[in-house]
């Protein structure tokens, strides 16, 4: 099969590799649309430290059974599946807490820049759906960062009436934020966002205010929005240091900050720890998914309360992964989806 393998930042191949062998419990799923995820932009910039090259590359898809291994009853060839890109183990410390985002055993998936790609028996059980018939294949692949997109919802607390900030917002993980701050009663969504075009869809996806901070003031911006109070919650979705830090700065007293984004590894903030202890400010890390909020993003992708199909900016194949994955970094695309 053909295959996009990732060899180092800033270097990609388009190669000939053999087709992924399925044990028992794995399925094999002929890929029909993959997309680009931050992740992926990320790693192809800079690296990352999950990955170690050579290896398979891209981990957001949705496609058609292939193949099924052994003991597999719940799915069957030629269904239309998705699966995210991980599975927690449900047996250690944190899993039995309920918090198996942060799994000491999390097993990973790579490979999704491919022909085909194997789902392990563990994803199979946890992670993996059949798509319901009214989602295409590239909005059923918005499977796995919506779900981490629910889990930092459900962090943000948002009540009816709210003033929700998304600081950083208008890449395709703040847009998701966006559409669920909506869903949960914000009355004012604002996006702050570098780049007009962005602000743009931002608007057409239901904000209420775009600020560019080349042009204003986010902070002054959102205090005049809100009587001087400052923000009931503010998501963050870059993952730049001076916007976790200006994050903070945004929110009301009592208000909550989701720091959504990760930054490079090593990076410091400073905080005025009178804003903390004074302004009793609520600051939430937030990591990943969990088997329930794969599920949940799963519903809100069939209801359409999240629009995926205006994230994805357009399409290409295969064999121009790396123009995909380009055009992202310029932020001429929100995301790309590869056909294969
Ligand atoms: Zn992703
Ligand atoms: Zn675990």
């Amino acid at each position: 099969m053909k295959a996009v393998v990732y060899l180092g930042p800033g270097e990609l191949s388009y190669e000939e590799v053999e087709i992924p062998q399925v044990g028992p419990g794995e399925l094999l799923v002929r890929t029909r649309a993959a997309l680009t995820c931050g992740t992926d932009v990320k790693t192809y910039r800079r690296g990352h430290h999950l990955m170690e090259p050579p290896m398979l590359f891209g981990h957001e898809f949705a496609g058609d059974v292939a193949l099924i291994g052994e003991g597999v009853t719940d799915f069957a060839e030629g269904m239309r599946v998705v699966a995210a890109n991980s599975a927690p183990c449900r047996s250690c410390f944190f899993c039995r807490r309920g918090r198996h985002n942060l799994c000491e055993d999390i097993l990973f998936n790579w490979g999704a820049f491919a022909e085909y790609v194997r789902v392990p028996a563990r994803i199979v059980q946890t992670n993996m759906y059949e798509i319901p018939l009214e989602l295409e294949y590239e909005e059923a692949a918005m499977l796995e960062p919506l779900a981490c997109v629910a889990l930092g919802n459900k962090a943000a607390g948002i009540s009816p009436g709210d003033t929700v900030v998304i600081a950083g917002g208008g890449g395709p993980i703040g847009l998701m934020h966006l559409q669920l701050a909506k869903h949960a009663g914000a009355e004012q969504a604002v996006v702050i966002d570098l780049k007009d075009s962005r602000l743009q869809l931002a608007q057409q996806l239901g904000a209420t205010h775009v600020i560019n901070p080349e042009r204003e003031d986010p902070v002054a911006a959102v205090k005049d929005l809100t009587r001087g109070r400052g923000a009931d919650v503010t998501i963050e979705t870059a993952g730049l240091p001076d916007v976790w830090k200006m994050s903070l700065e945004l929110v009301r007293k009592g208000g909550t900050v989701v720091l959504f984004g990760g930054c490079p590894t090593g990076s410091q903030v400073s905080v005025d720890t009178d804003r903390v202890h004074y302004h009793e400010l609520t600051i939430r890390g937030v990591f990943h998914h969990t088997p329930k909020t794969v599920a949940r993003a799963l519903r809100l992708l069939s209801s359409g309360m999240v629009d995926a199909s205006r994230l994805i900016s357009g399409r290409v194949p295969l064999r121009d992964t790396q123009i995909a994955l380009e055009k992202v970094m310029a932020g001429e695309a929100v995301k790309m989806a590869i056909i294969p």
